[in-house]
């Protein structure tokens, strides 16, 4: 039987080939730059280590793990540090407690936080399917001015998006999940903790002494000749009950995981695929990595910071590298990681790489009270963009879903459709593997 074949070599490719190695099955993973790791190259310069886009993960994860696990990845929790997150709003710095019960005191009126809190005894109304946009859902379970913050908050962080298209069920399932189980978030929560078998380990942040990149490599190591680099895959055709892959050579594969951004995708996939395939909607991010000696850019322990809906400020938030995980910058100096663009703000792509650089240094100022004086910057523009699971976005995939089911072996994998960061990638990893499972139970006499 003839191999799956992986097309893309970013840690969305790398994920599913491992999950799929570390089944026994035969796959090789085709990417077509000289290294694995897609978006998520780390950037080693000189005693710096910047992560331009993914820089940690939380474990343990029910589908992450096993593959960590399987594939030697050398992970370890964050610093201490990480635990702290701040928020940036109305022209101050404000730190999010762990507690529920304090995390908007600073942050919302009086009438907010009384409205937040209720949100147990709000009784569920409209369609329980219906896609609502992220504000929309967080305000009917909060109250508006609550939801508003918080929504804002998720958007940043995790999509760079705009929370008011954002589509809550596609882009944060769990939490939609809690209502569904529980009629609340916050009861829902509750539920799921106290659920939790005893001694089971808090998920926490975890990093890597050598990045993103260092995820990456441990994974191409792990797929062993399965990982072919340098290979930028031009066409695949259906031959017979497979495919056949082109890269330069030809490859049999019974089936095709193309993990690939969509537009990427769109390229070499069934004309009516690539229809589809189109229609993906992603927003320009710009990433700043800026470091330097410790008192020009004293950034705070923690995580990072997060712009609020009332920040005033152009970047999404701040990220304190160099604070959380060891070896980001040279002895007595610190690394901060700034995030610009996004849905609400396409046009940052007119802004050149100067602009944006002194943007970053007077927001971070801004944000810390203090002047920053870096002394190493680097940007970094992705170039698909952040994929956005707008409201919309869980039609699309079934849309998609219905067109693959024309074209018996082909998948698709990757940031663009069912996982914005490695546990999302991973547990998509797992659906994957158990389609290629399935089938090849199927094919058995
Ligand atoms: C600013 C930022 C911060 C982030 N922070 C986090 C975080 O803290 N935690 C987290 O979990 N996630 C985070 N993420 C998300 C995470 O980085 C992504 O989910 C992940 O890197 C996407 O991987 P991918 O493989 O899906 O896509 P990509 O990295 O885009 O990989 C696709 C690969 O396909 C290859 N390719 C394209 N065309 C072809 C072809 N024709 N033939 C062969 N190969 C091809 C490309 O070269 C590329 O390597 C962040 C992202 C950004 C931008």
């Amino acid at each position: 039987m003839s191999p799956t074949v992986v097309i893309g070599g970013g840690l969305g490719g790398l994920l599913a080939g491992a999950e799929l190695a570390r089944r026994g099955g035969e796959v090789v993973v085709l990417e077509s730059c000289g290294q694995p790791g897609g978006v998520a190259r780390s950037i080693v310069d000189n005693g710096w280590l910047f992560d331009p886009a993914a820089g940690s993960v939380i474990l343990p994860h029910p589908a992450l793990s096993p593959i960590v696990e399987a594939a030697g990845i050398a992970v370890e929790p964050a610093t201490p540090a990480a635990r702290r997150r701040f928020v940036y709003d109305r022209g101050s710095l404000s730190e999010l407690s762990e507690s529920p019960a304090t995390v908007f005191s600073p942050l919302l009126s009086w009438r907010g936080k009384a409205r937040a809190v209720a949100e147990p005894f709000i009784r569920r109304t409209g369609d329980a399917a219906s896609d609502e946009s992220l504000s929309a859902f967080l305000a009917r379970r909060f109250g508006p001015e609550a939801g508003r913050f918080v929504a804002t908050l998720m958007a940043h962080g995790v999509f760079a998006g705009d929370p008011a298209e954002l589509s809550a069920r596609a882009g944060f399932p769990a939490m939609v999940e809690l209502e569904d189980a529980a009629g609340s978030i916050l009861r829902g929560a509750v539920r799921r903790l106290r659920a939790r078998p005893k001694g089971a380990p808090r998920p926490r942040t975890h990093v890597t002494r050598g990045g993103m990149s260092e995820v990456a490599d441990s994974l191409a190591e792990y797929l062993g000749p399965g990982f072919r680099p340098g290979r930028e895959v031009s066409a695949i055709e259906q031959r017979g009950d497979g495919w056949v892959v082109h890269a330069g050579e030809e490859l049999e594969a019974t089936n095709v995981i193309v993990t690939c951004s969509a537009a990427a995708a769109a390229r070499f996939v069934p004309r009516e695929l690539a229809g589809i395939l189109s229609r993906s909607k992603t927003a320009p991010v710009a990433v700043v990595g800026l470091g330097g000696p410790a008192p020009d850019l004293p950034v705070p322990d923690g995580f990072g910071v997060l712009a609020g809906p009332a920040a005033a400020i152009r970047a999404l938030g701040f990220l304190f590298e160099s604070q959380y995980a060891p070896g980001r910058a040279p002895r007595r100096h610190r690394l901060a990681k700034a995030i610009y663009g996004g849905a609400a703000d396409r046009a940052i792509s007119e802004l050149d790489d100067g602009d944006l650089v002194e943007l970053a240094v007077a927001e971070l100022g801004r944000v810390i009270g203090v002047t920053v004086r870096p002394s190493w910057v680097r940007v970094v523009r992705p170039g698909s963009g952040i994929p956005q699971y707008d409201v919309g976005h869980l039609r699309w995939l079934s849309e998609l879903d219905t067109e693959l089911g024309r074209w018996r072996g082909l998948l698709l994998g990757g940031w663009c459709y069912r996982g914005i960061g490695l546990s999302g990638l991973a547990a998509d990893a797992v659906r994957l593997a158990d389609t290629v499972e399935g089938r090849r139970l199927d094919r058995k006499p």
